[in-house]
């Protein structure tokens, strides 16, 4: 367990270090190479090292293209697709699962039972009368009744179902539920935009999709780091991670979709116990060897607070910042974050 408090933030002498750390490396820096699109509601990066700026921009074009096909299979839309036609069924209605369904149901499915329900890929009826699909956000919480009525409804329960019998299928059990895999289609589109990355020859890159990242070997003669942030001052990195090939990192926080009423914070992560905004953390990150489950960890921990730890598993790396700014790293995570970094500028 380790306690932050506010230090003041050494700029000068970070940028400093950080230069003749430059310098040291210079001889064997790689040439790197940044291409950005926003996809999937956020600004994506990808960064490589040892590719020349054709042969990113090839890959990166490559790997977009790839993530706008699932944000647009997947993303909450009046008109028809992948997601709406899933919770156009009747609850009970078996639908045979395609296209990113097939493999994102059952690995949600996993988490949520691993994760005690804190992670739950049916929140979508919640998570639209909250309304955080999209900004603007509202300005007050929704009434009372209409989150009970939801809840009423089997919302908050464990309301998906998956059978086998020529293919997958599956379907929701409660008229409160609807499919919602906001919290782990993101990580997904970072572990595809990685495979398209090597079919296209990039091994060395960091993929940054607004808080789900992944690495992929290495930046030159030094591993790919990254700054976790202070929830309450994004500019100020509280710890620094070297991430292995092939590793993802993901944080969830309450400051990215969010609103204040009557001098309360509310936010786009639900409690399903619940149905309200889950109020045990400010920030939780955990890492493993794929985005799409470390995503869908970041929430259910976040949704947890510290206790979730056990949950996550000894060797899963997890840090949670608790609703009073207190830090909680798990040993796995504890052994990987670099404090003395606090301060430094954030790749
Ligand atoms: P972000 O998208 O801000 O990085 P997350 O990956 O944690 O954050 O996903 C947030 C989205 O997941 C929400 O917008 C919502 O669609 C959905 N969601 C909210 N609460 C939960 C929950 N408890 N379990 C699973 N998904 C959730
Ligand atoms: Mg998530």
């Amino acid at each position: 367990m380790h306690w932050f408090k506010g230090r003041p933030v050494h700029r000068g002498l970070a940028a400093l270090v950080l230069a003749v750390a430059a310098l040291a490396a210079c001889d064997r820096a790689p040439e790197v190479h940044r291409e950005q699109a926003f996809v999937l509601g956020t600004l994506v990066e990808i960064t490589a090292a040892g590719a020349s700026k054709e042969e990113l921009g090839e890959a990166a074009g490559a790997a977009f293209r790839e993530m706008r096909a699932i944000h647009n299979a997947l993303t909450p839309t009046a008109e028809g697709n992948l997601l709406a036609d899933f919770n156009g069924a009747a609850p009970g209605e078996w639908t045979a699962l395609e296209g990113p369904l097939t493999g994102l149901i059952p690995r949600a499915l996993a988490v949520q039972r691993a994760s005690g329900n804190t992670f739950s890929p049916h929140l979508g009826r919640l998570v639209g009368l909250w309304g955080f699909r999209e900004p603007p956000f509202p300005e007050e919480p929704p009434a009372e009744a209409a989150v009970e009525d939801l809840m009423d409804g089997g919302a908050g329960g464990e309301a998906l179902e998956l059978r086998r019998s020529d293919g997958l299928e599956a379907r929701l059990t409660r008229p409160g539920a609807g499919l919602d895999l906001g919290g782990i289609a993101k990580g997904y589109a970072v572990d595809r935009a990685a495979t398209k990355l090597k079919e296209h020859g990039v091994d060395n890159a960091l993929i940054n999709a607004g808080g789900d990242l992944r690495a992929l070997g290495t930046r030159g003669n030094r591993p790919w780091r990254i700054g976790i942030r202070d929830p309450r001052d994004r500019e100020r990195v509280l710890a620094v991670v070297a991430l292995r090939d092939g590793e993802a990192i993901v944080t969830s926080g309450d400051y990215e979709r969010s609103f204040t009423h009557d001098g309360r914070r509310y936010h786009h992560l639900l409690d399903p116990a619940t149905g309200r905004p889950a109020r045990r953390a400010r920030q939780a990150t955990v890492m493993g060897p794929r985005a799409t489950e470390t995503d869908a960890w970041s929430t259910a921990l976040f949704v947890a607070g510290a206790r979730g730890l056990e949950r996550l598993g000894a060797r899963q790396p997890g840090l949670v910042i608790d609703a009073e700014g207190r830090a909680h790293a798990n040993a796995a995570m504890e052994e990987r974050l670099d404090w003395r970094a606090e301060g430094m500028a954030a790749p």
